[in-house]
Order: structure tokens, then C-alpha cells, then sequence
């Protein structure tokens, strides 16, 4: 048999504006400027990932993964493709920058489950027989505002509010209370502080918003901050979900131990791709730790992927899937769907992800390229 080489790999800008700016916390967006890479091997697969560089948690920016993506693809350019541990062990070697590492992880498990001739899903041993939808998120504005963005979400058929909070807690209690108000008692609403709190003003806040039902609340203080975290989670009427203080099983370790979170947010770009989420969940098993996947502002391509794992770990309960309907263009063909209500669907399977880039959209965009 024919060794098999990594042939060649591009890099890609993708210069993706968001149709509104969105608010959190830590500021405010404009672009999804991410970075796309594919990678193709000598028995001609390709395999497709992308990274939503997000500045504020994940310290990088499209042009800093940009320049990352060309050290990381000389790490693997003319190795074999599909000894998976091996060519992300490579990857891992730059430790930080977990976006970029992610991107090249997710087009690595496209490129095994296509050479396997499997769906994503099935390649990670998951069955479909899951119904995946997703909240909606509401960006930090007035308490009228973000109630009227509510409604209009719900109008749209989205199943589950998500709030934006992080500031003063009078404010935060009040902009809950406007929104539940406004949508009703059936309506799941979860709450993420983007770490605005002191750990003072999250108990204030949590003992607020405890009447207004809420499912859980994400990253009340400081990232980073795991015993405060765990002082909040003993009083919280709330059950608390780590974030931003999640990034790999390294910490996932850490927070069990430290008994700070009542649940994990597994978002691809912070753990480093999906070798590392896996690891997450099987760390969230065993301290039955239930989890939820999130997304900076990834197209169709990364939440295609996020779907598949889904569905290879039962213990992926929430869904965070929205980023898509921020961008003001979908560049990708394929892939996972919502046609209603937030529901994302994959009708037409395929082997691997699924998803790949419209190849008219690459071709304007800036390129770099290995072989
Ligand atoms: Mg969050």
C-alpha cells in the first residue's frame, strides 16, 4: 500500500461580517474574522476545520492564527494523516493557541472519518438518535431592548433564551426580569456573566435571579479564579457552569477536584479540538458532570463538527449552537441545517464532517499554502 502523506495544506483568512454588532461583557464584535484550514492527502481527501479566533478568551486574532497555522503545518506537511494521536500530539506542541491547534484538529478527524468512509459521528462511535437545537443568544443592552430581542427570538421559533449578563446586578436582575416578563414562564432561560462579577456581586446577582427560573449561570467571576467558583457554587441557587475557566481536561481535572462547577461549556477552539474535548467528556463522566458545546462565531463548518460530537457523547446534554445566525453570509456547502425552531438537522450524510467551504467564497479570500 501506497504511504499516506499529507500533501499539501492551505490557510485561509475568512473575513465573515457579523449582521449586528453583539455585546458581552468583555466587549464588543463586529467581524467573525476566522481562519480557515484545509488539509489534503496523497490519496486525495480533504479535510476541512476552522477557528473563531476570539480575542478576549483565547488571546489570538486572525492574523496571529494566520501566522501560527503556517509553524503548525510545517509540523505536519509530508507525515501521515491518519495517525490521528500522533499528528495532534505534533500540534499540541505549541501548548497554547488552542483555536489554531483546533482548526488543524477538526480538518484531521474530517480527513480519518472521510478515509474511513464514516460520517464524523460514527467515527467517534455515536449513534443519531439525538434531537440537537439550540438557544439564542441576547448581547448586553438595555433592560427594554434585550427584552424586545427576546421576543422577537422566540417569534423566530427559538426554543431557549441565552442572557448576556456581567454588569451591575441590580441591572443584570433587571434585564432578566424584563425578558422573562416579556417571553413568559415556559421559556428556558440560561445566564452568562462573561466573568463581570466580584464574587460579592455574583451572590447578589444569583440570589436575585433565582425567581425568575433560570437553567444555569456561566462564568460568574474572574476566569482562572476556580476557588472563588467553588465558594459561589456552595451557595448559588443557581447551578454554575465553567466557561472561560474550562479550556482542556487539564482544567476540567482541576474543577472537579476543587468541586467549582456544576457543569462544563466545551467549546472546541479552548480545548484545542475534538481529541481534546473528548477527554473533557470522559472527565465530566466520571464526576457526572453533565456539559454543554458552545461557539465563538464559527459558519456551519465548526457547528457541523460541534453536531457530530454531540452525538458521540450522551453526556453533551445543553446546546449553544447559534453563531451561525450572527453571520451576515454562510460560506459553507452541506453540513448541519435549521430549517425551524432552532433544530439543526443533518439530512444529507456524508462521510466525515459533512461541511466544507464554498470553494467561489475561498477564492477571494487570502491564501497561504504548504506542500
Ligand atoms: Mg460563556
Amino acid at each position: 500500500m501506497k504511504k499516506q502523506i499529507i500533501e499539501k495544506i492551505e490557510i485561509y483568512k475568512l473575513k465573515i461580517p457579523l449582521k449586528e454588532p453583539f455585546t458581552v461583557s468583555l466587549g464588543t464584535f463586529y467581524n467573525a474574522d476566522l481562519v480557515a484550514i484545509r488539509i489534503i492527502s496523497n490519496n486525495g481527501l480533504i479535510g476541512s476545520g476552522e477557528v473563531s479566533p476570539g480575542i478576549f478568551i483565547l488571546g489570538s486574532t486572525m492574523d496571529s492564527d494566520f501566522e501560527l497555522a503556517k509553524t503548525i503545518g510545517e509540523l505536519i506537511i509530508g507525515k501521515d494523516p491518519f495517525a490521528l494521536e500522533d499528528r495532534i500530539k505534533d500540534i499540541d506542541s505549541l501548548y497554547s493557541n488552542s483555536g489554531i491547534r483546533s482548526a488543524f484538529d477538526m480538518a484531521l478527524y474530517d480527513l480519518a472519518s472521510k478515509n474511513a468512509n464514516l460520517p464524523l459521528y460514527k467515527f467517534l462511535g455515536g449513534s443519531k438518535d439525538r434531537k440537537i437545537y439550540t438557544d439564542m443568544t441576547i448581547g448586553i443592552e438595555t433592560p427594554e431592548k434585550m427584552a424586545a430581542n427576546a421576543v422577537k427570538i422566540i417569534n423566530e421559533g427559538f426554543p431557549e433564551i441565552k442572557i448576556k449578563l456581567g454588569r451591575e446586578p441590580d441591572l443584570d436582575i433587571k434585564c432578566v426580569k424584563a425578558i422573562r416578563e416579556a417571553v413568559g414562564d415556559n421559556i428556558p432561560i440560561k445566564v452568562d456573566a462573561n466573568q463581570g462579577w466580584s464574587e460579592v456581586d455574583a451572590k447578589k446577582a444569583l440570589n436575585g435571579l433565582s425567581q425568575y427560573n433560570i437553567i444555569y449561570a456561566e462564568e460568574p467571576v474572574k476566569r482562572g479564579n476556580i476557588s472563588s467558583m467553588a465558594n459561589i457554587k456552595k451557595e448559588s441557587p443557581i447551578p454554575i457552569m465553567a466557561d472561560e475557566s474550562l479550556c482542556n481536561h487539564k482544567d476540567a481535572l482541576n474543577i472537579v477536584k476543587q468541586d467549582a462547577s456544576d457543569f462544563f461549556n466545551i467549546k472546541l477552539a479552548k480545548s484545542g479540538g475534538i481529541n481534546n474535548a473528548l477527554k473533557i467528556c470522559a472527565i465530566a463522566d466520571a464526576a457526572d458532570i453533565k456539559c454543554q458545546v458552545g461557539c465563538f462565531f464559527e459558519t456551519r463548518l465548526g457547528l457541523s463538527a460541534l453536531y457530530h460530537l454531540v452525538l458521540a457523547r450522551e453526556n453533551i446534554v445543553f446546546f449553544d449552537m447559534d453563531s451561525a445566525f450572527f453571520l451576515a453570509e454562510d460560506p459553507i456547502i452541506g453540513g448541519i441545517k435549521s430549517e425551524k425552531n432552532g433544530v439543526w438537522t443533518l439530512k444529507d450524510e456524508k462521510p466525515g464532517i459533512g461541511a466544507e467551504f464554498d470553494p467561489v467564497f475561498l477564492s477571494e479570500m487570502e491564501k497561504f499554502v504548504i506542500e
